[in-house]
């Protein structure tokens, strides 16, 4: 199976050319409309810029952006359904731009399954062995073992309208892996199933990746899904490649203040526009802390900095800032403390023990403590420091 390898890869989307009968001002509000759209170059809309990236053979990628960000785009480069305006797509080392989508070894599975609604659970996913012409006990055993694999062994003589979101997506995964394709392309593929269903299906993923060992290049906007199922995580915004690490050093050291609040978002807590003294000095709820020479030289001529905290990096103290809780929420087996000091907002993350509810109140005060190795600095420009 061949490693992909993406170079320089640049995507623009020409803009609609505005001809035949059309009212003069409404043909002037679409071209405005057309400029107004977000990366927008003067040929059209900037999808993917200069995006380089190599996939493994066998490996799980998690490409993790927001809406518009260029992902489907890239899985669209992948599967050659779009040609990059620049740039090149590599099979190992065959060059495979002008390859035809049907002529590559790529499945793909889509957020709303795209499953034949007038075939049964066994024909959707035997399909693409049927068109192979392999005998039919052959098709038999690769069909119940997928099943088995994805338990759908009970809802094989089901119709698709007859199962829940779930089950649809799992005979989606399964009519994709059953042809054994080289890579496996995921196009935002739980974002319509409920919390739990998510939960499992990433599960069972992650288990089918291990026995089938196939490339696995998983699309979403959904941070959890990443943190969960990636090895690796490639983060993307305005079709830039922002960062490509794993879970850990993402969530621990992300390189801007893009990614730092796109990861773990609901419990980030920044303080913005720090002001930093000639000496490389600055304060946060009344304590001085001093910048290195190399993170001064990094600051620029602002003189003042952005500081986020993770809120599982916070924690109640004997000694610490003064703080009073406001509300309290509990998010699973965190307890999610909404604090406030010197008129600034503080969220906190402690594990629940049980008692934890009890300890913790409105209106109760605390003492937070603050530790300088878990402050991620970034500079006007958002670039980490
Ligand atoms: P994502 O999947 O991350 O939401 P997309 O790859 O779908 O992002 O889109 C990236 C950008 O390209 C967006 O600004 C989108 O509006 C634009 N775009 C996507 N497909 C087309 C298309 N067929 N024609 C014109 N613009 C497109
Ligand atoms: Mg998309």
């Amino acid at each position: 199976m061949p490693d992909i390898t993406l170079k320089d890869v640049t995507m623009i989307y020409p803009f609609q050319k505005v001809t035949g009968l059309i009212g003069r001002k409404q043909k002037q509000l679409i071209l405005k409309q057309q400029q107004e759209m977000p990366y927008t170059s003067n040929e059209g809309v900037i999808a993917l810029q200069h995006f380089d990236c190599v996939f493994e053979d066998g490996t799980f990628t998690v490409i993790l952006g927001p809406s518009g960000s260029g992902k489907s785009t890239l899985l669209r480069i992948i599967a050659g359904l779009e040609r990059p305006v620049l740039g090149e797509v590599w099979f190992d080392d065959v060059l495979y731009n002008d390859v035809q989508a049907q002529e590559r070894d790529v499945a793909m599975v889509f957020q709303n399954y795209s499953l034949y609604p007038n075939q049964t659970v066994y024909q959707n996913i035997a399909f693409p062995l049927e068109v192979k012409h392999i005998p039919r006990e052959e098709i038999e055993e690769e069909v119940k073992k997928i099943a088995g694999l994805l338990r759908l062994e009970e809802k094989l003589n089901r119709l698709p309208q007859e199962l829940s979101g779930g089950e649809k997506q799992r005979v989606a995964i399964a009519r994709s892996l059953i042809r054994k394709p080289a890579v496996l392309l995921f196009d935002e593929p739980f974002s319509n199933l409920d919390v739990l269903m998510r939960k499992e299906l990433r599960n069972e993923l992650k288990k089918i990746h291990e026995i089938y060992k196939t490339t696995f290049i998983y699309v979403t906007h959904d941070q959890y899904d990443a943190l969960y199922l990636a090895e690796r995580i490639v983060i993307l915004k305005d079709g830039i490649k922002q960062m490509d690490a794993s879970a850990a050093d993402v969530y621990n050291y992300p390189v801007n203040r893009f990614c730092a609040e796109f990861i773990g978002s609901s419990t980030f807590n920044l303080f913005e526009d720090i002001p930093v003294s000639k000496d490389g000095k600055y304060k946060l709820f009344g304590e001085t802390y001093e910048l290195t020479n190399k993170q001064q030289k990094q600051l620029g001529k602002e003189k003042m900095l952005d500081l986020g905290i993770r809120g599982t990096n916070l924690a109640v103290a004997n000694d610490g800032v003064d703080a009073i809780i406001e509300y309290t929420e509990m998010i699973e087996t965190d307890l999610i403390l909404h604090a406030k000091a010197e008129e600034k907002e503080i969220i906190l993350v402690e594990k629940m023990d049980g008692n934890n509810e009890m300890k913790y109140m409105r209106g109760q005060e605390i003492r937070i403590a603050l530790d300088p190795k878990y402050f991620h600095l970034f500079n006007k420009k958002g670039e980490r420091i």
